[in-house]
């Protein structure tokens, strides 16, 4: 604290990232991260990359990534609106869409980031609990709101909701905006990005940190209407003109340009985490249904945080959550088949 804080901050409680180890010999389940690297084109570009071209400003619109994407989905580049990892997304639509006099409705259980952008940006947020199996009801979200948000899959629970319940929660609110993050939807979810021609009030992130292993590349994407475009286009050229590098735009374009390599790596995480939900159910873990590349994993003998710190001296980081309701539960990311294998082994 000094006196130089402005009032507003004094009062913030900033998210909690993962630990991102300084010592390499661990075996890092903990952020969710890619266990794979990135597409092997995503290589080429870094090592053909002319650094001369490093003295001038990357293009503001990043418009060869938008058309990579828009290609992709089948969309226009209008409707798609980019950023500096999809931490940076929200954080701009939060200014955006949600600084309203009514409360953002998100579930009880989610993303904490989402709470924090709300104390950052004085919006009133209201959680909505999960159902006693850790579901999201959309039905409970029918009250007044300033918008709505959640992960799909959430997170951490990594359970997903099928699309036509979405379609009908934008249905009942014509006049709110629905903010969609689907940062693991590539793990065995149905995306909702088939929606925005429809649907004015729905946005839907992206993020290129998980299933397309770029988390240190920063690149985040957001899908609605051209409307809801031009209004994100409006904070961040207030913020930041340049969010994307030049070398994210390239290694981003690579990615999305080896579809077969991208499908293949998504296959081999979902199979290592069948596999790996099978081998701790055998065990006496409950795990819950997920369709992402993360499990969200308690046990009805063990306390959570022991066990996470006993995989901590065995050099195994997975995350642990002291809130209430799931201080009993291990997110645990899906690593290799190998690395896996030590995981249940120690466990
Ligand atoms: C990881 C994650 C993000 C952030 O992604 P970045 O693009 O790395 O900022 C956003 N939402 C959810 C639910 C996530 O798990």
């Amino acid at each position: 604290m000094s006196k130089f804080w402005s009032p507003a901050i004094r009062s913030l409680v900033p998210y909690t990232p993962g630990e991102q180890p300084k010592v390499l010999d661990l075996i890092k389940l903990n952020t969710n991260e890619n266990p794979y690297p990135p597409a092997p084109g995503v290589t080429q570009v870094l090592r053909d990359f002319p650094t001369d071209r490093l003295r001038l400003y990357p293009d503001p619109d990043s418009s060869k990534l938008k058309t990579a994407l828009a290609e992709y989905h089948g969309l226009d580049n209008s409707q798609i609106f980019l950023g500096n990892g999809s931490d940076e997304v929200l954080a701009l639509a939060f200014m955006a869409f949600f600084r309203h006099n009514k409360p953002l409705l998100m579930p009880e259980t989610t993303y904490s980031f989402y709470e924090v952008y709300c104390d950052l940006l004085q919006i009133e947020a209201k959680k909505i609990p999960l159902d006693s199996e850790f579901r999201i009801n959309l039905a409970d979200y029918d009250q007044e709101n300033g918008g709505i948000i959640f992960a799909n899959p959430n997170a951490p629970t990594g359970i997903a909701l099928p699309i036509n319940r979405i379609e009908q929660l934008l249905q009942r609110h014509p006049d709110s905006l629905v903010l969609v993050d689907e940062a693991y939807v590539d793990f065995g979810a149905e995306t909702a990005i088939g929606l925005i021609a429809r649907y004015p009030n729905l946005l839907v992130t992206h993020t290129f940190s998980k299933a397309r292993s770029l988390a240190g590349m920063r690149i985040g994407a957001a899908f609605g209407h051209p409307d809801l475009i031009a209004g994100l286009e409006r904070v961040k050229n207030s913020f930041n003109s340049y969010p994307l590098d030049m070398l994210a735009v390239e290694t981003a374009t690579a990615s999305i340009a080896d579809d077969a390599y991208f499908k293949d790596i998504c296959q081999r995480i979902m199979h290592t985490r069948e596999h790996t939900t099978a081998a701790l159910t055998g065990k006496g873990f409950k795990v819950l249904p997920s369709a992402t590349n993360f499990i969200f994993v308690t046990h009805p003998q063990r306390d959570a945080l022991e066990m996470m710190q006993a995989l901590r001296a065995e050099k195994i980081l997975v995350r642990h959550f002291t809130r209430p309701g799931i201080n009993q539960f291990l997110r645990i990311s899906i690593g290799t088949d190998a690395e896996m294998a030590q995981l249940i082994d120690k466990l």
